[in-house]
């Protein structure tokens, strides 16, 4: 019996610290019938050392052995392997990771000439029974924390009222935009830690949440546009929309100590809901926080991965922030990888159900045949 192999490779992106999978879930496939194969320290900067992997029953490769890149059946990724390495495949080879395939036509070419399977993270459908798979929303929480804590140690203030024999300390302010996974969660970690929190988000449904965490939720602009959503996410709004919304938060923005920007719509560019003038009006000393940095950021002047001041405000553009939470990172990414891949693995053989709900969401290449062209197509503006 041919068992399927699967290799867990070090993240090469810069910054990256986490890893696909940790030794728990290496433990399961094993159960699968699987063979896994690690690179060298792949999961040393997560606080996994190698030689976990291999009490959980993993192989770890070292240079010298043969590549496994090219014996591999699967691939469970956290970021797109390079070309180089995706050339290396072996035909039918089944990539799985956050592959980011909007508008990436290199992508196409490469997966349909070396006929390869790819399952695209991003695009897992949004239905119940694919919500313990949901590598978005695990990684997006973990930002939605994080950000606020950044927030709170660049703040010049503190975050929460405090009543002290030299006087009383006003809470922080804090407007959060977009109440998804990442806004809710930021939501959360601002209110324990003391500050007052309002909220914007076209998806009406997201009042009642932040209402119910003990947030404002900021009023819509009263046009005839009513925003709605498909298959779980946001639709792009009218410029005219965008452009209420903005005058809507001008004022908030005005008097708030911290901006958390979540606001994503999917495969499009980032609405931008702080422009040039809110800017110049926001306080020095205030911080913004976006996480759409790499969609183009809700605030303009944002750039990955930098801190740029302007006016006296600290911008500070996180992408990655759930790599700065390895360990948690690592260890919820690889639990919703297993869950997606568990139901098709049956004694050590990997057999993709092409018509299964999720699979047909998220497979962009089956053996090469590229069966989500339109995904590959948009990526345009907002
Ligand atoms: P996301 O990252 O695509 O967007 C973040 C938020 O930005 C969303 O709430 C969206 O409505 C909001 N947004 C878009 N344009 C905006 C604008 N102009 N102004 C303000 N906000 C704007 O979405 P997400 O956070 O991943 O998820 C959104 C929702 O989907 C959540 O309620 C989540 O619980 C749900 N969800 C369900 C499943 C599932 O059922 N399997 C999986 C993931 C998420």
């Amino acid at each position: 019996m041919k068992l399927t192999k699967i290799l867990i490779p070090y993240e090469t992106s810069i910054g990256e610290r986490r890893v696909s999978a940790i030794p728990e879930t290496v433990k399961k496939l094993k159960s699968l019938g699987c063979d896994v194969y690690i690179e060298k320290s792949a999961g040393e900067l997560s606080g996994f050392n190698d030689f976990s992997y291999i009490e959980n029953g993993g192989i770890i490769i070292s240079n010298n052995e043969i590549d496994p890149w090219e014996n591999a059946d699967i691939i469970f990724c956290i970021h797109c392997p390079d070309e180089e390495k995706i050339k290396k495949l072996k035909e039918g080879c089944l990539i799985i990771g956050l592959l980011n395939p909007f508008g990436n036509k290199d992508l196409v070419k490469l997966l349909s000439d070396q006929k390869l399977s790819a399952i695209s993270l991003e695009l897992l459908p949004r239905i119940s029974r694919a919500q313990s798979c949901d590598v978005l929303s695990s990684q997006a929480n973990i930002a939605g924390y994080k950000s606020v804590l950044l927030a709170a140690s660049e703040l010049d203030r503190y975050f929460p009222m405090l009543m002290t024999a030299a006087g009383t300390v006003q809470p922080a302010k804090v407007v959060v935009l977009g109440g998804g996974v990442a806004g809710l969660q930021a939501v959360a970690t601002a209110k324990r830690l003391g500050a007052l929190v309002f909220v914007s988000d076209i998806r009406p449904a997201v009042k009642e949440q932040v209402e119910s965490l003990g947030a404002k939720f900021i009023n819509l602009p009263e046009i005839k546009e009513k925003p709605s959503e498909s298959g779980g996410y946001a639709n792009a709004v009218s410029s005219e929309f965008l452009a209420q919304q903005r005058e809507i938060l001008s004022k908030h923005l005005s008097e708030a100590d911290v901006a958390i920007c979540t606001a994503q719509v999917l495969g499009k560019k980032a609405p931008i809901l702080i422009n040039e003038k809110m800017l110049e009006n926001m306080r020095p000393g205030a911080v913004i926080v976006d996480l759409a940095v790499a969609q183009g950021g809700n605030c303009v002047h944002t750039k990955q991965n930098e801190i740029v001041i302007k006016n006296g405000v600290k911008l500070i553009g996180a992408s990655e922030l759930p790599s700065s939470v390895p360990y948690h990172a690592s260890s919820l990414y690889s639990k919703n990888l297993i869950s997606l891949i568990t139901p098709f693995i049956n004694n050590g053989n990997l057999n993709i159900n092409k018509n299964d709900e999720i699979i047909l969401g998220c497979l962009i290449s089956h053996k090469g045949a590229i069966l989500q062209e339109k995904v590959f197509e948009i990526g345009g503006s907002n």
